[in-house]
């Protein structure tokens, strides 16, 4: 049996008025870090964004990374647990091809705006051709989310499956693969690294790489592009007593003391000791999801 431990990199975009002029500075950074350790990633981008930036995500492609689809505008609304199933079926179809019209190639790999999806989602994602999600957190727990009521993390598989139609954290009859977030309590993404620090990263990565040995699990790892922009700027946080109070559509909005804050010089130190440390453990491969499926599928057959 292969002793390899696949990596997959991911990336989630996010443009709001005040950072437009920045976007293109952070896919420049990125891009260079990625170089750099020689890895390919997949950049998950609302289809209004890509759009937008659409010379940079042909760059971002033509470098050999992988672009897949983060909704179509990524706005508070675009909530998809909550929408019936022909309007998730019709953002999705846009999405899809807008995202198709600005790369000129099939988009199969989606991750939904705040990791919240339904079962519909995963019908919705076959009937519109996508293959790949990667929105499910197993193991995460919700409180510490966006989504605090969502108790089907907590039994979703950790390794890659087909979820089911009627609820997307078990497995079922759908030819979706599910490639969860890696999580453990905590997500393995930039923001978990920004509130607990670079050594609780590191140790995390550790025991996802020791799980992945034994169980043969995918480790997927997400950071924002504007994370390794050491020359943004801060982001103050503002306390309102309501952030004490959790809302159904952003949780409680106190955790956002543990990120902002915090010097974007460190965060980008932060990020870059990791993946160094993971570019440099034994038998590690990095993937995009497009080749992630391609060994789910030659395992299948
Ligand atoms: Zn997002």
């Amino acid at each position: 049996m292969s002793s390899t431990i696949y990596l997959l990199t991911t990336l989630d975009i996010h443009c709001y008025p005040e950072t437009e002029k920045d976007v293109p500075l952070w896919l420049e950074e990125t891009l260079k870090l990625l170089d750099k350790f020689s890895i390919n990633a997949t950049f998950f981008f609302p289809a209004v964004i890509a759009e937008k930036f659409a010379r940079y995500v042909r760059a971002i492609l033509d470098k050999g990374h992988e672009i897949g689809c983060h909704g179509l505008t990524h706005e508070s609304e675009e909530q998809y647990n909550l929408m019936p199933y022909e309007k998730q079926s019709a953002i999705l179809c846009e999405a899809k091809k807008r995202i198709e019209n600005v790369i000129d190639d099939e988009v199969i790999s989606f991750r939904s705006p705040i990791f919240k999806i339904n079962g519909d989602t995963i019908k919705a994602l076959q009937e519109n051709g996508f293959r790949l999600d990667s929105s499910v957190n197993s193991q995460r727990i919700g409180v510490f989310s966006s989504d605090i009521t969502n108790t089907g993390w907590i039994y979703s598989p950790r390794k890659p499956y087909h979820p089911s139609f009627d609820n997307p954290f078990v497995r079922g009859g759908s030819s979706v693969w599910e490639i969860p977030q890696s999580s453990f309590i905590f997500p393995f993404i930039s923001n978990s690294g920004i509130a607990f620090g670079g050594t609780f990263m590191k140790l995390f990565f550790r025991m996802l790489y020791i799980e992945s040995r034994f169980r043969r699990n995918p480790i997927v790892y997400m950071f924002h592009p504007e994370d390794i922009y050491s020359r943004r700027d801060r982001l103050l946080y503002k306390f309102k007593w309501s952030h004490l109070l959790p809302s159904k559509k952003t949780g409680f909005e106190i955790r956002k003391i543990l990120f902002h804050n915090k010097r974007p010089e460190d965060t980008s130190r932060q990020i870059i000791g990791l993946m160094e440390m993971m570019r440099n453990s034994n038998n590690i491969e990095f993937l995009t999801f497009r080749k992630m499926l391609r060994l789910l599928e030659s395992k299948d057959g």
